[in-house]
C-alpha cells in the first residue's frame, strides 16, 4: 500500500504499542489507509477544516483526515493505551492534532467547538455512535454547532437512519434524522476490512443539518414516535391512544386507520405540534 504520510503501517503501530483489540470498547480497527481516506473524503473537502474525531484508536482515520488537509483534529479516545500511538501522529503533524482522553458520551462537544464550524467523523462502537447521533440531533438551538456528521454504523442502523415512510426500517431514528437532517448512506464496508472482523457489514452514513426543519419540540416528537412505533403493526387510532387517540388524529387530519410507518416526517411533526 502506498504510504499516506510516511508514518509506519498501522499493523506495526498496533504491534509496537500492544493495542490488542478490546471487545468491551468495540475495537475493530481499519488498517487500510486507502479505506480510511475514502471514509474521510465522504465528509467533503477537509482543507482547512476543524474536525472532531471520536474513537481514533491507533489513528488510521485520524491520519487520513490530517493527510486530507484538516487544519485541526480534536480526537476523543477512551482507551489510554492508544495515546502513545497517537502521540506519534501528533509529532508528525505539529499543532494539528489534539487528543482528549475520555468518554465521548460525557464530552461537551458544543463547548469544544467554541462557536467554530466543525465536521464530525467517527468509527465508533454502534451503541455509542447511535447515542451520540441522537444527542447531536437534539439541541434546542438549530442549526447545530456541527456542519456535517460522517459516521460508521452497522448497516442495519444506517438503514434505520436514512429510512423514510413506507420502508421497513423506518422508525423513531428515521423520523428524528429526517426531521433535522439530510442523510444518506455513502458506502458499505465488509467485515474483513476490520481487525478483528465484526460479525456484520458496516456502512458509512453522512448527515448534514437542514437549515429550516419544521418547528417542533423534540420532546413532543419523541412522545409521538414512541407511542406510534411502540405498536407499529397496529392502526394509529390504537397506537396513539395514550397521547390523544382519535381526537388528536382528527385535529391533525390523519386517517386513524393508517399505521405509523406510513406517516411522513412532516405528519409526525404535525401531531407533535398538536400535543
Ligand atoms: N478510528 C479507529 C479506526 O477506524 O480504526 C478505531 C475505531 S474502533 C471501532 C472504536 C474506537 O472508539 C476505539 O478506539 C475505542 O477505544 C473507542 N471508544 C469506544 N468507546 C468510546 C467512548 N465512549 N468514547 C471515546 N472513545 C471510545
Amino acid at each position: 500500500m502506498a504510504a499516506l504520510d510516511g508514518l509506519p503501517p498501522l499493523r506495526d503501530v498496533i504491534a509496537r504499542h500492544g493495542l490488542d483489540a478490546k471487545k468491551s470498547l468495540g475495537q475493530n480497527f481499519i488498517l487500510d489507509l486507502n479505506l480510511t481516506q475514502k471514509v474521510a473524503r465522504t465528509a467533503g473537502s477537509l482543507e482547512g477544516a476543524t474536525v472532531f474525531e471520536i474513537g481514533p484508536g491507533p489513528g488510521g482515520l485520524t491520519r487520513a483526515i490530517l493527510a486530507l488537509g484538516a487544519a485541526k483534529v480534536i480526537a476523543v479516545e477512551r482507551d489510554a493505551r492508544c495515546l502513545a500511538a497517537l502521540a506519534e501522529v501528533q509529532a508528525h503533524y505539529p499543532g494539528r492534532l489534539e487528543v482528549i482522553e475520555g468518554d465521548a458520551l460525557k464530552t461537551d462537544f458544543e463547548a469544544l467547538a467554541n462557536g467554530k464550524p466543525v465536521k464530525i467523523i467517527a468509527n465508533l462502537p454502534y451503541n455509542v455512535g447511535t447515542q451520540l447521533l441522537v444527542n447531536w440531533l437534539l439541541p434546542r438551538q438549530w442549526p447545530p454547532f456541527w456542519s456535517s456528521l460522517t459516521l460508521m454504523f452497522q448497516k442495519e442502523v444506517g438503514q434505520r437512519i436514512v429510512a423514510r415512510e413506507d420502508d421497513n426500517h423506518y422508525g423513531r431514528l428515521g423520523v428524528l434524522c429526517g426531521w433535522r437532517t439530510e442523510a444518506h448512506m455513502a458506502f458499505d464496508i465488509p467485515p474483513q476490512a476490520f481487525t478483528p472482523p465484526p460479525k456484520v457489514t458496516s456502512t458509512v452514513v453522512h448527515l448534514e443539518p437542514r437549515l429550516n426543519p419544521l418547528p417542533c419540540d423534540p420532546a413532543k416528537l419523541e412522545r409521538v414516535t414512541t407511542a406510534a412505533f411502540g405498536q407499529r403493526r397496529k392502526m394509529l387510532r390504537q397506537s396513539v391512544k395514550s397521547i390523544g387517540g382519535e381526537a388528536l388524529l382528527a385535529r391533525a387530519e390523519i386517517d386513524p386507520q393508517r399505521r405509523a410507518e406510513t406517516l411522513s416526517v412532516d405528519e409526525f411533526c404535525r401531531l407533535a405540534n398538536l400535543l
